[in-house]
C-alpha cells in the first residue's frame, strides 16, 4: 500500500524498494478465492514442525516463574556456552562464551542492527547481489552506501573481490557474504574463505558471514563455518540462527559468534534496542544445540528427498536445474525471455504455482527464479509438471 498523502515516510525508507511479496500475495489470494490450488514455493519457510522435544522444553521453561523476567543483554551464559559447544564439535572452532558469542533475536536481528554498530555516514558495505535483502537494508538505515558486487553463475557464484573498484573498497567497513548461498544454493570452498580473509585484512573491513543455512545439506556434504579459516576470528563474525535447520522460523533463536570487538559493538547497539532473547527461548535453544546432530540430519534428508523430486520434475520439464548440495532453494534460469516478475506473475495465473521472481534479490538476481523445497515431494512434482505445460 502507498503511503497515506498526510504522512510523509523518512527517505531511508522510501529508498528501499516496495514489499515485494504484496502483489504476488493479492494475485494468490484471488487465485484461491476463484478455486484454484495453489502450490506456493515463493517463501523459505519450512513447513515442518519443530521437533516434539524442543517444544516440551520450551513448555517447561514458559511456566518457570523466573524466565518471565527481562533476559541479560548478551544472552544466557548457558546458551551462549551451547553456541560454543556447538562451534567445537561441528566446526573444531573454539569459541570464547563470554566475548565471542552474543545471542540475537533471530539472525536477521542482528544482521540488521550491525550496520548501526559499524557504519559511520558516507561509509559503505560491500552486498552480493542477488543477496537477502537485509544486508542491503540495514546498510541504507544506517546512513551507509551499499555497494553491490555481482554473484555469477560461470564463477560457481563465488565473487571476485578483487574486481570490486579501489574507491570502494576504501571506503567499506563491512562485507556481508552468505554461504551456503540464498537464493543461488552456491556454495564455498575453504580457499575463497582464505582468500576473503586476507581480502579483509589487506582492505580492512569486516566480514559478516550468514550462515544460516550451513545445516541444510546433502549427499554427505557438509559446509564450512567461516570463522574455521586461519584468521577469520580476527576479522570476521558469523550469524547463525535454528530457524532453518529446526524448522524454527517463529522462534526467533539466532546468534552471532567471532571478531570480539565487533561483537561487543553491536552488543552494546542492541542494549538500546532490546531487552534480549525471552529466557525460555534461550532455554529451548540449550536444548537444541545439545541435541543437535540427530534431528539436523534428519531434517536434511527430508529436504534432499524434496529437492531430488524437484530436480526430476523440472528437468522432465524442461528446466536447466542441478542439484545443489545445500540450502532449501533451487535457483533457475528463466526459460523465456520474460522478467522474472513477468514470469512468475504468469506462472501463477495459468499454474497457480507461487514462484520467487530472481529480482526480488537484487537485480543481479533478475534472468532467474527460485524455487523453495517447503512443499512435499508429491507437490514439487505437481509443480513442475504443471510448469512444463506453462512454459
Ligand atoms: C532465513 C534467513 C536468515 C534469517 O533467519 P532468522 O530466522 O532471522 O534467524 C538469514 N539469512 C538468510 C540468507 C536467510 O535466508
Amino acid at each position: 500500500m502507498e503511503a497515506s498523502t498526510k504522512l510523509k515516510r523518512a527517505r531511508r525508507l522510501q529508498m528501499l524498494p516496495p514489499y515485494l511479496f504484496a502483489e504476488s500475495d493479492r494475485m494468490k489470494r484471488e487465485a484461491q478465492a476463484r478455486g484454484v490450488d495453489i502450490i506456493n514455493l515463493g517463501v523459505g519457510d519450512p513447513d515442518l514442525p519443530t521437533p516434539g522435544h524442543i517444544v516440551r522444553a520450551a513448555q517447561e521453561a514458559v511456566a518457570r516463574a523466573p524466565n518471565h523476567r527481562y533476559p541479560s543483554y548478551e544472552g544466557l551464559r548457558s546458551f551462549r556456552e551451547a553456541v560454543a559447544r556447538w562451534y567445537e564439535r561441528r566446526f573444531g572452532v573454539e569459541l570464547d562464551p563470554e566475548e565471542e558469542v552474543l545471542s540475537l533475536i533471530g539472525s536477521k536481528e542482528g544482521i540488521g542492527h550491525l550496520p548501526l554498530a559499524l557504519l559511520d555516514p558516507g561509509e559503505a558495505s560491500l552486498v552480493p547481489d542477488p543477496a537477502y535483502p537485509v544486508y542491503e537494508a540495514g546498510t541504507i538505515f544506517a546512513g551507509g552506501a551499499p555497494v553491490k558486487f555481482p554473484l555469477q553463475a560461470e564463477k560457481g557464484f563465488l565473487p571476485e573481490l578483487e574486481a570490486i573498484a579501489p574507491g570502494d573498497r576504501k571506503r567499506a567497513r563491512v562485507l556481508f557474504l552468505n554461504y551456503p548461498n540464498n537464493p543461488t544454493a552456491a556454495v564455498a570452498p575453504a580457499e575463497f574463505f582464505e582468500e576473503v580473509v586476507a581480502f579483509a585484512r589487506r582492505e580492512g573491513v569486516t566480514v559478516c558471514h550468514d550462515a544460516a543455512y550451513s545445516e541444510v545439506c546433502f549427499d554427505g556434504y557438509r559446509p564450512l563455518s567461516f570463522l574455521q579459516a586461519p584468521g577469520a576470528r580476527e576479522v570476521g563474525i558469523e550469524f547463525h540462527s535454528l530457524s532453518k535447520t529446526y524448522n524454527m522460523t517463529g522462534w526467533r533463536i539466532g546468534w552471532v559468534a567471532g571478531q570480539r570487538d565487533a561483537i561487543a559493538a553491536l552488543s552494546k547497539l542492541k542494549t538500546f534496542y532490546d531487552n534480549g532473547l525471552f529466557l525460555a527461548s534461550q532455554a529451548a535453544g540449550v536444548a537444541t544445540l545439545d541435541a543437535w546432530d540427530e534431528f539436523a540430519a534428519r531434517n536434511a534428508a527430508v529436504f534432499q528427498e524434496r529437492r531430488d523430486a524437484a530436480v526430476d520434475g523440472l528437468r522432465s520439464a524442461g528446466f536447466d536445474v542441478e542439484p545443489p548440495k545445500a540450502t532449501m532453494y533451487l535457483w533457475i534460469p528463466i526459460p523465456t525471455d520474460e522478467s522474472s516478475m513477468d514470469y512468475a506473475r504468469r506462472i501463477l495465473r495459468e499454474c497457480g504455482v507461487v514462484l520467487f521472481p530472481g529480482a526480488g534479490m537484487g537485480r543481479g538476481g533478475e534472468g532467474y527464479f527460485r524455487v523453495a523445497l517447503t512443499q512435499s515431494p508429491e507437490r514439487l512434482r505437481e509443480a513442475a509438471g504443471r510448469l512444463a505445460d506453462a512454459s
